[in-house]
């Protein structure tokens, strides 16, 4: 995490040469775990254009951000395949862009960190591709995804899902890791929020088996609908976010710094997932959608469009 928020990375800008070395990084972590390849030509990395021109909406996300070319994007993939049953996947995701160098803000900071979002899900899912891989193989397959573009439009996630490394048809569920680096005031003390928890069963179950996961109680802030977990779920997987955002003010600033994680909360957090998770890859339980749960009406970039963030101070 240390090497992913950190200034050198300039903030890991969407589909900027920033966003390749963090995805590369993770490859390579990836690698030395020994998982299988799931990306393009027997590597851990996807790699896919954006649209040219981009889409009026994803360009105006970019406009205050630095000026450099977007024209690819890059996920990192790795699989750890099932021993019982190979063809049921889980798969547990992060996105490793943000929004890179951008307008500064009162200090003088020019670059958007991202470390709660999501450098935070981001370690999320190395630690636990690092914690389940060590491990006895599991009965059914884990795809560990870390998405690129996320920011500028779900743009990664879009390609993975045009050209997924398992069937679409084969996914049990997916979990999305979003900024878990910090407690929410809002729930107790080391829980974390599962959006659109009462949409499926997935949430009370992982919970029945340890999980510290309650309901997201910001409801009013759509957040089921604005990670890549949406894009997935809008395909019919029980796809859900994972997240104890608690609303703080340095969301999509560059204050969104290292030094505002709270380790501790955040290590409790991750452990507090391994176990149920564990179970969930060696039971044959299928989560369903709860009646009206699933999301049905296909929307397009929809993802994290943060309706209600201030534009960032100009310097004085
Ligand atoms: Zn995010």
């Amino acid at each position: 995490m240390n090497f992913l928020a950190d200034d050198e990375l300039h903030g890991r800008g969407s589909a900027t040469r920033d966003e390749h070395i963090t995805a590369l990084f993770a490859a390579s972590q990836f690698q030395s775990l020994g998982l299988e390849p799931g990306g393009d030509n027997g590597t851990f990395v996807q790699k896919s254009a954006l649209p040219s021109p981009l889409p009026a909406r994803a360009q105006q996300r970019i406009t205050r951000f630095e000026d450099t070319p977007r024209k690819e994007t890059w996920n990192a993939i790795g699989i750890l395949r099932g021993t019982g049953a190979p063809n049921e996947v889980i798969l547990l995701t992060a996105h490793l862009d943000h929004l890179g160098i951008g307008p500064a803000n009162a200090s003088g900071d020019t670059i958007y960190n991202g470390a709660d979002d999501d450098a935070s899900g981001t370690t999320a899912v190395l630690a636990l591709a690092h914690i389940l891989a060590s491990g006895p193989r599991p009965r059914r397959t884990i795809v560990f995804a870390l998405f690129g573009t996320e920011e500028m439009g779900g743009f990664g996630n879009r390609a993975f899902l045009a050209h997924p490394p398992v069937p679409l048809n084969t996914i049990v569920a997916n979990l999305e890791f979003e900024m878990i680096g910090r407690p929410d005031p809002a729930v107790p003390a080391g829980t974390l929020w599962l959006t659109g928890f009462d949409r499926s069963n997935l949430g009370p179950e992982l919970a029945k088996h340890g999980a510290h996961l309650v309901a997201d109680p910001h409801p009013a802030q759509q957040f089921f609908r604005r990670s890549d977990n949406y894009a997935l779920a809008q395909q019919g997987i029980i796809a859900q976010t994972v997240s104890s955002y608690g609303l703080h003010k340095d969301y999509h600033q560059p204050s969104d710094e290292l030094s505002t994680i709270d380790f501790t909360h955040m290590t409790r957090a991750i452990a507090s997932m391994v176990n149920p998770i564990r179970w969930f890859a060696d039971s044959n339980w299928k989560p369903q959608w709860s009646p009206g749960g699933r999301p049905d009406t296909p929307r397009p970039d929809t993802s994290h469009p943060a309706p209600t963030t201030p534009a960032p101070a100009s310097p004085k």
